[in-house]
């Protein structure tokens, strides 16, 4: 049977048991799961979908797995067993979910890759999520420019973060970036003093602050004596946040110690203030409002049985498959734009950048 089928056929039966009373009880059941609350978007991201599929009468049922993935793979066995007619997961390592996504499967459950891309099953249906490529290309635009390379300015000393290595989304954002600084790395404008480079070198597991700060701890140490760092490429703004304390550990960012160009992503509100007191440079804004919404229409279609709207069917193997996507723009934002980026969206009140 079809997915809207099943609705329908679910709909018919409780009307014929209780009258429509029972119809009201019986919304379709659409399991949310995401990875954890220490980077502020998921919490967003989270609400805004619950709020969403609540508006159209579905009974979203959110959870959150605190990075653990053998809670995260429990939550999902819940969600299958509590009979989620859609699973929307963002995965906390994309690789650990074939066996609970091949029971959803067999019971005629979609699933939605939600940010983050599944990997290594063929039983994930849609992939919602920012052009991640691009989030990579706007962080290593913004070092490019800051530090003037275009016009022939360097050498700068620079530095390299990665994401979390299981996520796959930082492999997009690293290339992303390293499509624009390679070029000035191979021609000695940039150079990684660290020798740092590629991802099994710079990736920083489950996404993590503290991992961040001592791997930049070290490599000031081992490899800044009398050198400055002048940038640094951090994939987002947890991890921009643990490399700028490490900076200032060493005093960074006082008296004649100048603050390197350093990038991010989320526009997660701390740094927003940071971006605004002159330490951060950038951060990268993805509206889960909309990314949200995009979700939500995929539910709605399929619910529907209708056709589900994607912009790209080529970007995202997952190892198994080429997963049909609907890919988002991601947004620059610096000093210059928040304002207007943020606040009057709507997105941020002012006087939480404050
Ligand atoms: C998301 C980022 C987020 C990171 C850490 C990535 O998959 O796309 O927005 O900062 O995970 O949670």
């Amino acid at each position: 049977m079809k997915l809207h089928q099943v609705l329908m056929a679910g709909a018919a039966l409780a009307i014929g048991l209780a009258g429509s009373a029972a119809l009201a009880q019986e919304k379709t059941a659409i399991g949310v799961a995401m990875p954890d609350k220490t980077v502020a978007r998921w919490i967003d991201d989270g609400n805004n979908i619950v709020k969403q599929l609540q508006d159209k009468g579905y009974a979203p049922d959110l959870q959150y797995a605190d990075d653990d993935i053998p809670t995260q793979v429990s939550q999902i066995e819940n969600m299958v067993t509590k009979g989620a007619k859609v699973l929307v997961v963002a995965a906390i390592d994309g690789t650990t979910l074939s066996d609970i996504l091949a029971q959803a499967h067999d019971k005629g459950i979609k699933v939605i890759s939600y940010d983050r891309l599944i990997r290594d099953t063929a039983n994930i249906d849609y992939y919602a999520t920012f052009d991640n490529f691009q989030v990579g290309v706007i962080q290593g635009t913004s070092i490019e420019q800051s530090l003037g390379l275009k016009d022939g300015k360097g050498p700068f000393n620079i530095e390299l973060f990665g994401g979390s290595p299981d996520d796959n989304n930082a492999f997009f954002f690293y290339n992303g970036a390293l499509s624009v600084l390679q070029p000035y790395i191979d021609s000695g404008k940039l150079v990684v003093a660290s020798s740092q480079t590629g991802m099994d070198k710079v990736g920083t597991l489950r996404w993590d602050a503290a991992t961040a700060q001592s791997r930049m701890d070290n490599i000031l140490s081992a490899f800044y004596t009398g050198k400055h760092v002048d940038a640094v490429l951090a994939p987002n703004d947890v991890i921009a946040r643990g490399v700028i304390s490490s900076l200032k550990g060493v005093g960074y960012g006082s008296g004649d110690l100048k603050m390197p160009v350093i990038t991010g992503q989320d526009a997660e509100a701390p740094s927003i203030k940071s971006i605004i007191a002159g330490e951060q440079t950038s951060t990268v804004f993805k509206d889960t409002r909309d990314l949200a919404k995009v979700t939500v229409d995929m539910v709605d279609a399929m619910a529907a049985g209708k056709e589900v709207t994607v912009n790209d069917t080529k970007s995202y193997n997952n190892g198994v498959k080429v997963v049909p996507s609907y890919l988002l723009k991601p947004v620059l934002v610096t000093k210059d734009n928040y304002q207007q980026v943020l606040i009057d969206s709507g997105y941020y009140k002012a006087d939480q950048l404050k």
